[in-house]
């Protein structure tokens, strides 16, 4: 297995030697997915049957044209497509439906959060409750007046296990995801959703690659660059190390050209992995244990 070799490879660099946590290998014990405690939140693990909520919105100063629409189906079959090969490849079971709200009418909205740096904004419960709030308003606007209702709707409609929404806006942005955090609410902030802004502030398109990078993290990957909850300055030169190809490392403009790792496969439940490997990269604000099952009847 590559990832073998390239991390023996990785102990003989002096960048790693360092912090004796940083040793990767042998390691000493797997921690099966099976035996993982489930997150809380409606995207906990991507396996099984996803439903995947897509809600087209703007503003009536900027509303998204067919073609826009149509572009955005296609990079978002994409990323779909894409994360579903991936899970194959690892003999993971996952099938992934997506609905989508506002294709022939835009849902319009007074306003759209954007925010410069969204790895802070949403590490601050202020920020993130105002973003909760106006995914509520939204999911209001189609018709779930709350946003459990729309959680029963997928698993009685397409018997889903887990879901998402992904959240077409039409500004341009750094799109980010807005997992379920410990300190939120199981009610109100239970979905998880994303943000996917209609193209970057510089113009740039958004692409396929973003809707795949953003949606693991919904269900448990961590970014493998230098962000602000970033525990070690040298994360990326690490992850490019014994990750290189990896979607949270994200170095290719082509999503074909990436892949899930194996630390980001047991995150998001595809796989097992030593403790040690996956501590080195744990950012600052996830805790050591994972937020155990206690409230998470509602997620059955
Ligand atoms: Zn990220």
């Amino acid at each position: 297995m590559p990832l073998l070799a390239a991390s023996a490879l990785l102990l003989c660099l002096p960048a790693f030697c360092a912090p004796p946590e940083a040793a990767l290998a042998p390691p000493p014990a797997a921690i099966p997915a099976s035996e993982q405690p489930p997150r809380l939140g409606s995207a906990d693990k991507l396996i099984g049957t996803v439903c995947g909520v897509a809600i087209f919105i703007s503003t009536p100063q900027n509303r998204w044209t067919a073609d826009e629409k149509r572009d955005m189906r296609a990079i978002a079959r994409e990323a779909e497509g894409w994360i579903v090969r991936q899970a194959h490849r690892r003999h993971v079971p996952l099938h992934m439906n997506t609905v989508f709200f506002g294709g022939d009418k835009d849902v319009s909205v007074d306003w759209i959060p954007v925010s410069d740096q969204p790895d802070k904004d949403m590490a601050n419960m202020a920020s993130y409750k105002a973003n909760a709030r106006w995914l509520t308003s939204v999911l209001s606007a189609i018709g779930f007046s709350q946003p459990l209702d729309l959680w029963e709707w997928t698993k009685k409609t397409m018997g889903s296990d887990n879901m998402h929404v992904w959240l077409f806006v039409k500004t341009p942005g750094r799109s980010y995801a807005m997992p379920f955090v410990q300190g939120s609410d199981p009610v109100h902030d239970w979905v998880e959703c994303t943000m996917i802004y209609s193209s970057y502030r510089d113009g740039q398109p958004t692409t396929s690659r973003t809707i795949a990078h953003e949606t693991l993290h919904l269900y448990g990957a961590w970014d493998l660059y230098l962000t602000a909850s970033a525990r070690r300055p040298d994360i990326a030169d690490h992850a490019q190390q014994i990750y290189p190809e990896d979607v949270m490392l994200g170095k290719y403009p082509d999503l074909e050209d990436m892949d899930v790792g194996a630390l980001t496969a047991y995150l998001i439940g595809w796989g097992a992995m030593p403790k040690e490997e996956y501590d080195w990269f744990r950012p600052v604000d996830v805790p050591e244990t994972p937020v155990g099952p206690t409230t998470n009847a509602i997620g059955q």
